[in-house]
């Protein structure tokens, strides 16, 4: 375990907070009960499970797409089960950072456009970069080495490794408090997972940005400070 990561701006407030958490999906016969999270600030902590254990589920709670049956969500001093739909959107936006297992990216846009829509739809993201949200893509996409030549193409001319590391500086641009990844390495190879990994982490150290990351893959186990797993019946 390392230090204890205290960010300047949320104190001692967990990044992730969860309590008795379940939820539903209609045609289940019992109710999916997930354990209970604590994450520190900047910790990055690893919850696997095999396919079906609901990590899915878990992360579109967290991330305020879907609410729970029972239990309670705290994000970074928010209890965001708590809030409206549109209440729920806006502190998506501004401060959580999503890497899709599909990476999501918008298909008709270029990579650094990609990367800077997070700043268009939030105003704390963009002042997060000292309104030059370009400039930090810019860097973010170099950091992690997409050859600047593709930085104006349309996403889908580039490798799934680029637009995997494309959805990272999308997910870190403007500091978020909370990265949530899910399984973005299962089209990687076992070299080219690591090292995204390694950067993906170093960077959100940087930015001491949260990072709560599912996979059924237990081997990246030990790039995290914690893990926790999810059971067949979690
Ligand atoms: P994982 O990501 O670990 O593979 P999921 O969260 O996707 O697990 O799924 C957990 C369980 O919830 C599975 O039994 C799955 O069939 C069910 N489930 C997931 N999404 C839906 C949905 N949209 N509608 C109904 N059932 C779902
Ligand atoms: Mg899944």
């Amino acid at each position: 375990m390392r230090n204890k990561a205290t960010q300047a701006d949320t104190g001692d407030i967990p990044a992730v907070q969860t309590r008795g958490l379940s939820f539903t999906w209609p045609g289940q016969q019992q109710p999916m009960a997930f354990p209970d999270i604590d994450l520190n600030p900047g910790d990055h902590l690893f919850i696997h499970g095999p396919s079906g254990s609901g990590k899915s589920t878990l992360l579109n709670l967290l991330a305020g797409m879907i609410l729970p049956g029972a239990g309670d969500i705290h994000l970074l001093g928010t209890r965001i089960d708590a809030l409206r739909a549109g209440a729920r959107d806006r502190f998506r936006a501004d401060h959580i950072g999503v890497i899709f297992q599909q990476f999501n990216l918008v298909p008709y846009l270029s990579a650094l456009a990609n990367v800077t829509l997070p700043c268009r739809l939030s105003a704390q993201r963009l002042a997060r970069t000292g309104n030059q949200a370009e400039t930090q893509a810019r860097q973010l996409l170099d950091q992690l080495a997409i050859p600047e030549d593709h930085w104006h193409r349309g996403v889908t001319r580039l490798s799934i490794g680029q637009q995997q590391r494309v959805a990272a500086a999308r997910a870190l641009i403007g500091a978020p408090g909370l990265i949530l990844a899910d399984e973005p390495t299962s089209a990687l190879d076992t070299d080219n997972r690591d090292r995204f990994l390694d950067l993906l982490l170093k960077l959100a150290e940087r930015s001491r940005s949260s990072v709560l990351f599912v996979s059924h893959d237990r081997s990246l186990a030990q790039h995290f400070h914690q893990q926790i797993a999810l059971g067949e019946s979690a």
